[in-house]
C-alpha cells in the first residue's frame, strides 16, 4: 500500500483514504487555487498503527521521500539553519471532528534556526513568539505536559513586565519565554525539548494519531455516530503565516451564510494572527467584508475562489485562509456545516442555479433536519424580557436552568432538569455539558467558534459572543449591561434563530414548517416565509419520486386528522387498547375478570357501542384510506390494579377491618392472572383465544361501523390486524370467527364489506414461518419494537433506563436498536418475512408499525427491504415521506 500521497496526487472523492481536509486540500491544489505545498499520510496508515503500536515499516521511508520533494519545491530544508522551512501536522479524518484531535504549527523550528527565521521574516518577535508557539503546542499535545503550566508561565511574563496583552511582549520577553517553556518540558518529562526537525515530525505525526482515541474524540463520534475505526489522516503542509504583521492576518469564510443559505459574504478575519486564533473564538474578529479596506487585492481573490469552490462543489463551502504579507493562502475547506433550515434553503437555491437537479436536492437535506424545522418558537408576542443579544448560532427555542459549568450541567440534566449550559466560551472538554444542556450561550466567539460549530453539529440551540453579558463562571453568575444578575438555576431562555437572551421563561409558539404542514401557511402565498416555500418544494420532490407510502399510527379522529393534513395516506396502526383508557379502564378489567358468561356478555355489550362509535369516526377521517385496527393487545398489567398497591389498600382495610367486598375479590383476581413477564404472557392474539366473545366484539363494532360508513355514501377500508400471532394456527381459528361475524353483518346491513384480516409479524417465530402464516394473512405489518425486543431478548420497557447508555458506551452499538432498526438481527428476519410471505401469497401486502417506521435510517432500510409502506406517528409522517423519497432518488 502507498501511505503517504502528495497534496498533487489526491482528490476530493479520496476522503476515506486522506480524511476530509486531505482530500480537499488535494482537491483545491488541483484546481490551480493557491495551496501551500504539502502531503498527506493516510488513514490507513493510522489504522496500522493503531493496531500494531507501531508504524507501517514503509511509513518513514515514503516520509522521506515526500519530504525530499517538498523541500526542494520550496528551495530550503526541514528546521535549515539559515532558512528553515516549517510544516504543520494537522489531524483530518474522513468526517470533521471540530477540535477533537491535534495540529502542531510550526515544526522543523529549533534553537539552530530560530535566528535563521528571525533573519528570513526581518522580524525578531516573530521568530521567538512562533518558537515559543511551537514547544507550547508540542509540549501539550505530543509530549503531554500540562497546558496550563505554560499559560501560567505566559501570564508571570505579561505580569512581570506589567502588560496585558500578547502582543506587548518584545522578542527579549519572549526568548526568555522560549527558554522558560523549555525547562518546564524538562522537568515535566524528563527529557528535553528535540530539537532535531524530523524527530519532531515524526512524534507529532504519531501524536495525531492517538489523539483518534482520546476520550473526547470518542465521545464525540459515538454522538456523532462516527464508526470508531476510520483512523485519522495527517496533514503534513508547509507553514504559512498569518502573524507578520498588520499585512498579514487569518480567517474563515463561507460561500453563503450557513444559518439563513443567503448569498454573501459571511465570515470572520483577525489582523495579524495565526489561524488557531480564530476557531477558538479567543481574540475578536472583523466581519470578512472589513477585509475589502484592508487588502483589496487579496479580498478580491478570495471572493473569486469562493465562486469557484461553490461551482465546483455545487454546494455551500466554508473556507480557512491566511494572508501572508499580503498573498492569500488556501488552508482548508469543505462542505460547509449548515443549520437545518439553511439546507433546504440551500439546496433549491442550487436548483435554481442549475446546479443540482431534483434528485440532488434531496440528497442535500434530511429527516433529522426536516424534524428539527418542525420544533416550536419563541411566541415573542408575550411578555419577555430581554437581557441581551448575541449570534444567533444554532437555531431553535431553548428553555431551561442557567448553569456555568458542564458537570453541573451533567448533574442536573440526570435528574431531570432542563438547562442552559452559559460560558464565555467553550471547547472539547465542555462537550459533556453541551450534550446534556437543551440549549448553549456564550459571551464571546463568532459563528465560526467552538460552541457555534459543535452546536450546530448536534442540532442544539446555541447563542455565541453575546458580549453585553459578563459570565463569571468562578462565582456562578452572569451580568447584563444594567446589572441585572442571573444566578445558578435561575431559569434563561435563548433563541437561537435570532441571538435573543431572555430572563425568565418564554412561551413557546409552532413552527412556520408545522403552521404548512398543518395547512394554516400556504407555501404558494406571496408572502410565505422563505423556509416554508423550500420545504413545500422538497417534499414534492419526495412525494414525487418515493416508492413507499406512509400511514400514521393513530388511533383517534383527531389525530387521524392531523395525520391526514401531514401527508399520511391511511392508518397503519390504530391501537384499540387506546380506546380504553380512562374510565373505559374499568369496562376492560370487567372483562378480563368476569368468570360468568353473563358477567362477560354484559361487559362485552357495554364495550360493542363505544368501540363502533370510535371506528365510525376514524373511518370518516380517513374515508377512502385504508385503516388498520389491530384488535386488542394489552398486556395484561396494563388494564389491571397494581398489585402492590391493591394488597397494601386490603392489608390496610383489613387491619381496620373493614375490608370491601370488592376489593377481595379483585386482589384474589389480580393474583390469579398477575404474571412476571406480562409483555411474554397473556396479550394479543392470546387474550383473544382465551376470552371467548372478547375479539368477536371488536370485529362487529368495525364491520357495523363500516356498513354504517358505507350506507351513508362513505368509503370505509378497514383492515383488521391480528397482534402477537405465533403461529398460522392461531390465526385461523381468529380468522374463521371473524368471517362468520363479517357475514353476519354484511347480511344484516346489506352491504359487502370487502375487509381484509392480515397480522403482525412481531414475534422471531412468525418471522420464521411467514410462509406459513400468509396463507392465512392479507397482509403483514412488521411490529419492529416486539420484535426488537424478543430478538434480542431486551425488555422494551427496561433496558433504555437501565443498561443502554453502558452499552452504547462500549460501543456495542451507535443506538438503541428500538430507534434504529438493527439491520443484521432484526433486519434479517424482516427479509426473509417478506421474501416467505410473498412466495405464499405474490399480492401480500407489507407494512411496518413499529417506532422505525418514523426514524430516517430505518426509513431507508424498509425501502430496499421492498415494504409497501411504513407507519408511524402523525408528528413523523413528513419526516418519513422525506426519508422514503431520498431512499428512491
Ligand atoms: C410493535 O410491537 O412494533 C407494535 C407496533 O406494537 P406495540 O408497540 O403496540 O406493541
Ligand atoms: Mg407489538
Amino acid at each position: 500500500a502507498k501511505f503517504v500521497y502528495d497534496f498533487t496526487e489526491g482528490n476530493k472523492d479520496l476522503k476515506d483514504l486522506l480524511g476530509g481536509k486531505g482530500a480537499n486540500l488535494a482537491e483545491m491544489t488541483n484546481l490551480g487555487l493557491p495551496v501551500p505545498p504539502g502531503f498527506v499520510i493516510t488513514t490507513e496508515a493510522c489504522k496500522v498503527y493503531l493496531d500494531s503500536g507501531t508504524e507501517p515499516a514503509a511509513l518513514r521511508a515514503e516520509v522521506s521521500e515526500h519530504l525530499d520533494a517538498l523541500e526542494q519545491k520550496m528551495g530550503k530544508k526541514l528546521g535549515q539553519a539559515d532558512d528553515p522551512l516549517l510544516v504543520s501536522v494537522r489531524s483530518g479524518a474522513k468526517f470533521s471532528m471540530p477540535g477533537m484531535m491535534d495540529t502542531v504549527l510550526n515544526i522543523g523550528l529549533s534553537d539552530a534556526s530560530v535566528s535563521g527565521l528571525a533573519a528570513q521574516a526581518g522580524d525578531e518577535r516573530f521568530a521567538w513568539d512562533s518558537y515559543r508557539r511551537l514547544i507550547q503546542m508540542f509540549g501539550k499535545t505530543v509530549l503531554g505536559v500540562d497546558g496550563e503550566l505554560f499559560e501560567e508561565a505566559l501570564e508571570e511574563a505579561k505580569q512581570a513586565k506589567g502588560i496585558r496583552v500578547d502582543i506587548d511582549l518584545d522578542a527579549a520577553d519572549l526568548q526568555s519565554l522560549v527558554a522558560h517553556f523549555k525547562d518546564i518540558v524538562a522537568k515535566e518529562t524528563g527529557r528535553d525539548f528535540p530539537q532535531e526537525p524530523r524527530e519532531q515530525m515524526d512524534l507529532a505525526v504519531r501524536a495525531v494519531f492517538d489523539s483518534w482515541n482520546t476520550d473526547r474524540a470518542k465521545l464525540y463520534r459515538r454522538q456523532e455516530r462516527i464508526p470508531g475505526d476510520l483512523g485519522t489522516a495527517v496533514n503534513v503542509c508547509s507553514m504559512v503565516f498569518g502573524n507578520l504583521g498588520p499585512d498579514s492576518g487569518t480567517g474563515v469564510a463561507f460561500t453563503r451564510d450557513p444559518a439563513s443559505g443567503h448569498q454573501g459574504v459571511y465570515g470572520d478575519y483577525l489582523q495579524n494572527a495565526q489561524g488557531e486564533d480564530v476557531v477558538a473564538g479567543i481574540r475578536n474578529t472583523v466581519p470578512l467584508a472589513d477585509l475589502e479596506q484592508i487588502d483589496k487585492a487579496s479580498y478580491d481573490q478570495l471572493m473569486q475562489i469562493m465562486e469557484t469552490l461553490e461551482t465546483h462543489y455545487k454546494d455551500l463551502c466554508d473556507i480557512e485562509f491566511t494572508i501572508e504579507r499580503g498573498k492569500l493562502w488556501m488552508l482548508q475547506t469543505r462542505v460547509g456545516k449548515r443549520t437545518a433550515g439553511a439546507a433546504f434553503r440551500i439546496a433549491t437555491q442550487l436548483v435554481d442555479q442549475g446546479l443540482i437537479d431534483e434528485a440532488e436536492a434531496l440528497q442535500r437535506v434530511n429527516g433529522a433536519q426536516l424534524a428539527q424545522l418542525m420544533f416550536p418558537r419563541f411566541d415573542l408576542g408575550a411578555q419577555s424580557e430581554m437581557i441581551g443579544r448575541g449570534i444567533a448560532a444554532s437555531p431553535g427555542a431553548a428553555v431551561g436552568k442557567a448553569v456555568f459549568d458542564s458537570y453541573t450541567a451533567v448533574k442536573w440534566s440526570r435528574s431531570g432538569e432542563k438547562v442552559i449550559l452559559i460560558r464565555r466560551e467553550t471547547n472539547p472538554d465542555d462537550l459533556n455539558g453541551m450534550i446534556a444542556a437543551e440549549g448553549i450561550l456564550t459571551s464571546r466567539g463568532g459563528k465560526t467558534s467552538h460552541a457555534a460549530v459543535v452546536a450546530r453539529g448536534m442540532g442544539k440551540t446555541c447563542v455565541c459572543g453575546a458580549e453585553e453579558l459578563e459570565v463569571d463562571t468562578k462565582s456562578r453568575r452572569m451580568t447584563t449591561q444594567d446589572g441585572f444578575v442571573i444566578e445558578e438555576g435561575d431559569v434563561v431562555s435563548i433563541d437561537g434563530s435570532t441571538g435573543k437572551v431572555y430572563a425568565g421563561e418564554v412561551p413557546v409558539v409552532p413552527s412556520p414548517v408545522v403552521e404548512y404542514f398543518e395547512g394554516r401557511m400556504h407555501a404558494g402565498a406571496e408572502d410565505a416565509d422563505e423556509l416554508v416555500k423550500a420545504v413545500h418544494r422538497i417534499m414534492a420532490y419526495a412525494d414525487r419520486v418515493r416508492r413507499l407510502r406512509v400511514r400514521a399510527n393513530a388511533d383517534n379522529a383527531e389525530d387521524a386528522a392531523r395525520a391526514r393534513r401531514f401527508g399520511a395516506q391511511g392508518i397503519g396502526l390504530c391501537r384499540t387498547e387506546h380506546m380504553f383508557l380512562g374510565e373505559r379502564r374499568e369496562m376492560v378489567e370487567r372483562l378480563i375478570l368476569a368468570d360468568t358468561e353473563t358477567d362477560r356478555d354484559a361487559a362485552l355489550s357495554q364495550l360493542l357501542p363505544l368501540q363502533k362509535a370510535d371506528f365510525i369516526e376514524l373511518f370518516e377521517s380517513m374515508d377512502g384510506l385504508p385503516v388498520t385496527v389491530r384488535l386488542l393487545d394489552p398486556p395484561l398489567h396494563e388494564f389491571l390494579p397494581d398489585i402492590t398497591e391493591l394488597s397494601v389498600r386490603v392489608a390496610l382495610a383489613e387491619a381496620r377491618k373493614d375490608a370491601n367486598e370488592n376489593d377481595l375479590r379483585l386482589l384474589q383476581a389480580v393474583h390469579k392472572l398477575h404474571e412476571q413477564n406480562p409483555m411474554l404472557g397473556l396479550r394479543g392474539v392470546r387474550l383473544g383465544l382465551v376470552i371467548p366473545g372478547l375479539f368477536a366484539m371488536q370485529v362487529r363494532a368495525i364491520a357495523e361501523a363500516a356498513a354504517e360508513r358505507k350506507n351513508a355514501k362513505g368509503d370505509p377500508r378497514a383492515e383488521i390486524m391480528i397482534p402477537l400471532v405465533g403461529t398460522v394456527q392461531e390465526l385461523e381459528i381468529v380468522r374463521e370467527e371473524a368471517e362468520q361475524v363479517i357475514a353476519e353483518v354484511e347480511k344484516t346491513h346489506g352491504v359487502e364489506l370487502k375487509l381484509t384480516l392480515g397480522t403482525m409479524i412481531e414475534l422471531p417465530r412468525a418471522a420464521l414461518t411467514a410462509g406459513q402464516i400468509a396463507e392465512s394473512a392479507d397482509f403483514f405489518s412488521f411490529g419492529t419494537n416486539d420484535l426488537t425486543q424478543t430478538v434480542w431478548g431486551f425488555s422494551r420497557d427496561d433496558v433504555e433506563a437501565s443498561f443502554f447508555t453502558a452499552y452504547l458506551e462500549k460501543g456495542i452499538f451507535g443506538v438503541s436498536p428500538f430507534e434504529t432498526i438493527d439491520k443484521d438481527g432484526v433486519g434479517s428476519l424482516v427479509r426473509n418475512a417478506v421474501a416467505a410471505g410473498r412466495a405464499t401469497r405474490p399480492d401480500l401486502k407489507l407494512g411496518v408499525c413499529g417506532e422505525h417506521g418514523g426514524d430516517p435510517e430505518s426509513v431507508h432500510f424498509f425501502h430496499e427491504a421492498g415494504l409497501d409502506y411504513v407507519s408511524c406517528s402523525p408528528f413523523r409522517i413528513p419526516v418519513a415521506r422525506l426519508e422514503a423519497g431520498r431512499a428512491a432518488a
